[in-house]
């Protein structure tokens, strides 16, 4: 699959408003998707469509009341990233270059979530991370150099 075909794809699970911080999705709108990775992107559709086929919620300040706002690509202007700067840390966090999202599954905790990709991780196209110990599914595509198909890891 080319990058637009598996946008055309993803666009029937995902808004790119779920999937981008709010600033980000104001000031671009549909061209948002631009910012995040095909390896993402085609990672998210395998694992949305033919692993866990159900509903994933990353933010959704688009949908009334709405509180999740930097669990998909986070600008300079999230709190989580202004913070960082503000404390001169370094902030690499595959949220800021378009590689990572969080998300809540419906029917599974984030463990099971964890646990069924682990159990099919030879599906996908390229080696994940995933968050350890978290009540919510962080998915990210960092390669970790180690050629494997997965990492844990703890922030
Ligand atoms: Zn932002």
């Amino acid at each position: 699959m080319n990058r637009n075909e598996i946008i055309a794809e993803l666009k029937n699970y995902f808004s790119i408003s779920d999937l981008v911080c709010p600033d980000t999705f104001q000031s671009f709108g549909q061209s948002a998707w631009q910012f995040l990775s095909t390896e993402f992107l085609h990672t998210l559709l395998i694992v949305r469509r033919d692993i866990l086929k159900s509903p994933m919620i990353c933010n959704n300040y688009t949908k009334g009341g709405g509180t999740f706002r930097q669990r998909g690509l986070r600008c300079n202007l999230c709190d989580l990233v202004k913070d960082k700067t503000a404390d001169g840390k370094i902030y690499l966090s595959a949220h800021i270059t378009g590689n990572a999202g969080d998300f809540d599954v419906k029917g599974m905790t984030a463990m099971q979530a964890r646990q069924t990709i682990i159990d099919n991780v030879s599906q996908l196209p390229y080696p994940i991370r995933l968050e350890e110990g978290v009540s919510w599914l962080h998915l990210d595509v960092y390669d970790s150099g180690k050629n494997q198909p997965f990492t844990l890891f703890t922030a």
